[in-house]
C-alpha cells in the first residue's frame, strides 16, 4: 500500500463515528434474553430478579442500558439481554 493510499485510508477511517464500534445500548432490549439455565449463567448465579434491591443489574457498573428499561446489555454475557432488576456474582457498584 503506497503512502498516499495509506493516508487516504486512514483519513476515511477517521471519519467513521466511534459509536460504530461500541455496543448500541438502545439495541440491548432487542437482544435475546439471557437464560437462567445456561451453564455460564448458572456459574455466575445470575437471576432475572435480584433478592437484594440494593444490588440490581441497573445499579451495576457493567450494565449498559437505561435504568428505566427492563432489559439491558452486559459484557459478561455478550449477545444476551440481562434484566435491569437482575443480579449475578460479578455485580460491582456503578461508579457515577
Ligand atoms: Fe448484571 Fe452481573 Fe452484568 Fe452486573 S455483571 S450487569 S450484575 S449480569
Amino acid at each position: 500500500m503506497s503512502a498516499l493510499k495509506r493516508r487516504s485510508f486512514i483519513a476515511s477511517v477517521a471519519t467513521i463515528p466511534l459509536s460504530t464500534f461500541l455496543p448500541e445500548t438502545s439495541d440491548a432490549v432487542d437482544l435475546p434474553q439471557l437464560e437462567e439455565c445456561d451453564p455460564l449463567t448458572r456459574a455466575l448465579e445470575y437471576v432475572h430478579r435480584s433478592e437484594n434491591n440494593e444490588k440490581l443489574c441497573k445499579g451495576c457498573h457493567l450494565f449498559q442500558g437505561q435504568p428505566s428499561t427492563e432489559w439491558g446489555y452486559c459484557g459478561i454475557f455478550p449477545g444476551k439481554g440481562v434484566n435491569a432488576n437482575g443480579w449475578c456474582k460479578s455485580w460491582i457498584v456503578k461508579i457515577p
